[in-house]
């Protein structure tokens, strides 16, 4: 049985809890952004106009979602942000290399279920961490070998954690 209290109480998952909760408020803005054309405008005017854009960002998420963030994480979604205004629609092909040095750097594992990737390549996926559909190809380390059953399911449970997220902000 799964030690709940346990689980919740360790560093790693707070830190991926959190994680997840800053890509939460950054989704909410691109979805903002992509219903009201005008708001993107002014953001991308923002983003070539003002001095530090980071702290733009921390200003912006205070005022939008009522959330305080700390600068390093403005810093971080200052990045996606740029990376959203930046970003082609057009999916790059990811070369087979790329594949290749996720899967030694991650010890042959599924970074989500951590079960060993096998030798088929074909079987072995390379995801986005933060949804292509946010940030594109525009961010170097976003990227994760997995393997195909969890591949299948990221994207819905992905949306799950999002819109239970949601609710809280
Ligand atoms: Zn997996």
């Amino acid at each position: 049985m799964i030690d709940l209290d346990k689980l919740l109480a360790s560093e790693e998952v707070k830190k991926e809890y959190y994680k997840t909760f800053l890509v939460c408020m950054f989704q909410k803005m691109c979805v903002k952004m992509e219903r009201n054309p005008e708001f993107k405008r002014k953001v991308r005017q923002l983003y070539r106009e003002t001095y530090n854009f980071t702290v733009t960002i921390q200003q912006l998420i205070l005022r939008e979602l009522k959330q305080k963030i700390s600068i390093e994480d403005a810093k971080l979604m200052a990045t996606w942000f740029k990376a959203n205004l930046n970003k082609l629609n057009n999916r790059k092909t990811i070369p087979l290399s790329v594949k290749k040095e996720l899967y030694s750097k991650q010890n042959g594992k599924c970074m989500i279920c951590g079960e060993d990737l096998g030798n088929d390549w074909a079987k072995i996926h390379v995801d986005h961490i933060i949804p292509f559909k946010l940030v594109g190809d525009e961010l170097p380390d976003n990227y994760q070998d997995l393997c195909d059953s969890c591949n299948t399911y990221k994207s819905a449970r992905t949306d799950f954690i999002f819109k239970s997220m949601l609710k809280l902000i």
